[in-house]
């Protein structure tokens, strides 16, 4: 197996680690409820997806 040569310095080290940064969680907007939800999901506060009612969401937990 190969082996590296030179010991990888701390500046290219983190300017290869630049690129790892976490982008912020893209949120939708329910068209029934008006709250947040995440894309291509059903609404976790009113159960509609695509329109129409597609779970019954618990109330009370
Ligand atoms: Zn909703």
């Amino acid at each position: 197996m190969a082996v590296p040569r030179n010991r990888t310095s701390n500046a290219r080290k983190n300017s290869r680690r630049a690129h790892h940064a976490k982008s912020p969680k893209q949120l939708a907007t329910c068209a029934n409820c008006k709250n947040p939800t995440l894309p291509h999901r059903i609404c976790i506060s009113c159960g509609f997806y695509d329109g129409r009612k597609a779970v019954d969401v618990a109330v009370g937990n």
